[in-house]
Parts: C-alpha cells; sequence; structure tokens
C-alpha cells in the first residue's frame, strides 16, 4: 500500500457509505436509534476532505488524520470506534510504502483497538462479527504470499460473510442490546458498514 491508495480507501468508503448511506438507517432503525447511515456518511465525507486537504508524508498519516477526523465528526458509537481503529491502524503504517503483511498488522491492530473499546466479543452482533473474520482471512491470505488485492478481496468476502450470520444473533453490546430477544432476525448495522469498509479496500485495490 501507499500514500494514493490509502487516500483512495478513505474515498472509496465516503462512496460507499454515501451511496449505502440510506440503507444503513434503516439497518440501525430496526434495532437502534436510526443515525448509523448518517453517522457514517458525515464522518467519511470529513474524513475525505480531510485527506484531500493534507500532504501526508506516510500511509499511516492518511489513516491517523481519517481517525482523527471521526472521532471528532461522529458521535454514538461508531465514530470513537472506527476513529480509533483508523487511528490505531495509522500508528503501524510509518512509512510511504507498507507490505501486504505490514498493513494486515495493522488491520489487526485496529481491530484489537475496537475490541479494546468496546468491549465486544465474537457473537455478540456488533462490528466485530465483520471486522475479526476479514482481519483472519486478510491474514491468511497474506502469510500465503497473496497479494494486497487479494487479500483484500479475501478480507472483503470474509467481512460480507459475518455480516449475514449477525441476523440470528441476538446483541449483548451497543443500543441494539436493549431490545433483547428482539435484536435477534435484524443484520448488525455496524457489520454492515465494516463490511462496505473492507470493500471499499478491495475496490481501491483492483484499480
Ligand atoms: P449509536 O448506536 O450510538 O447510535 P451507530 O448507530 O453509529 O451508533 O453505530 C451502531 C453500531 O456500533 C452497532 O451496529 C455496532 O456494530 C457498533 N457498536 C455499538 N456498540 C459497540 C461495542 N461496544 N463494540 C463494538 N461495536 C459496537
Ligand atoms: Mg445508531
Ligand atoms: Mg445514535
Amino acid at each position: 500500500m501507499n500514500i494514493e491508495l490509502a487516500r483512495a480507501w478513505v474515498r472509496a468508503i465516503g462512496a460507499a457509505v454515501e451511496r449505502d448511506r440510506e440503507r444503513l438507517g434503516e439497518l440501525d432503525a430496526a434495532i437502534g436509534d436510526g443515525d448509523h447511515g448518517a453517522n457514517m456518511q458525515r464522518g467519511f465525507a470529513a474524513a475525505v476532505a480531510a485527506v484531500d486537504a493534507m500532504s501526508p508524508e506516510s500511509v499511516g498519516a492518511v489513516l491517523t488524520k481519517t481517525g482523527t477526523t471521526l472521532v471528532s465528526k461522529v458521535g454514538g458509537a461508531s465514530g470513537p470506534l472506527y476513529g480509533s481503529a483508523f487511528r490505531a491502524a495509522g500508528k503501524r503504517l510509518a512509512a510511504e510504502r507498507a507490505e501486504t503483511a505490514e498493513v494486515g498488522a495493522a488491520l489487526s491492530a485496529a481491530l484489537d483497538e475496537v475490541r479494546r473499546l468496546g468491549g465486544a466479543q465474537a457473537g455478540d452482533k456488533t462490528m466485530v462479527d465483520a471486522f475479526a473474520p476479514a482481519v483472519d482471512a486478510f491474514a491468511r491470505a497474506a502469510d500465503s504470499g497473496g497479494r494486497l488485492d487479494a487479500a483484500a478481496r479475501a478480507a472483503a468476502d470474509a467481512a460480507a460473510e459475518g455480516l449475514r450470520a449477525t441476523e440470528p444473533m441476538q446483541a449483548r453490546k451497543g443500543r441494539a442490546s436493549y431490545l433483547g430477544e428482539r435484536s435477534i432476525g435484524h443484520p448488525d448495522p455496524g457489520a454492515a458498514s465494516t463490511a462496505l469498509v473492507f470493500r471499499a479496500l478491495a475496490e481501491a485495490t483492483a484499480e
């Protein structure tokens, strides 16, 4: 990954959450307060503007700026969680280029930060249920010599599968947990946005 690709990734996320804003909002309306689409759209629009305006000296600078912007622009659970995740990834990528395995390690650090901050385990019906399989799939692809685009594709597929798996789960973290058993039968909105984040990485690396 190089600086321009990191920027292209952030732009691709911005485009995806703009396009799917309504769907994310509807998913959140079913088991939360309905603002997840608006939160993601507002946060990533600001992040795209911020990374477009800067002259980054490293891959990590782009991701750190994205994270800082998300934390400052997005209230609610997802802003601090995604924001801290991007900052944790950014901290790991201090050079102008990063090998696929280094990107994998940065994604893993991002996931660790989401887990640490939010305290969610696998199966709690949160973004972790899409994030964790994506990070695993990315690492497996990288370990077997896969290039960045192949690893990103594997991660995106795993995140999408992780999102599907949240539907029958009962939420144990976040707002949806207030619904108890009534959260069952709906996909988790944060898992849906995480699937978009990894699909955007696959799209950006394919170009
Ligand atoms: P809010 O719930 O504050 O309105 P959003 O609607 O933007 O925030 O985001 C909701 C998403 O955040 C959930 O669908 C879930 O994936 C994620 N989330 C909430 N709490 C946690 C947590 N403790 N750990 C991990 N993810 C969480
Ligand atoms: Mg919400
Ligand atoms: Mg909210």
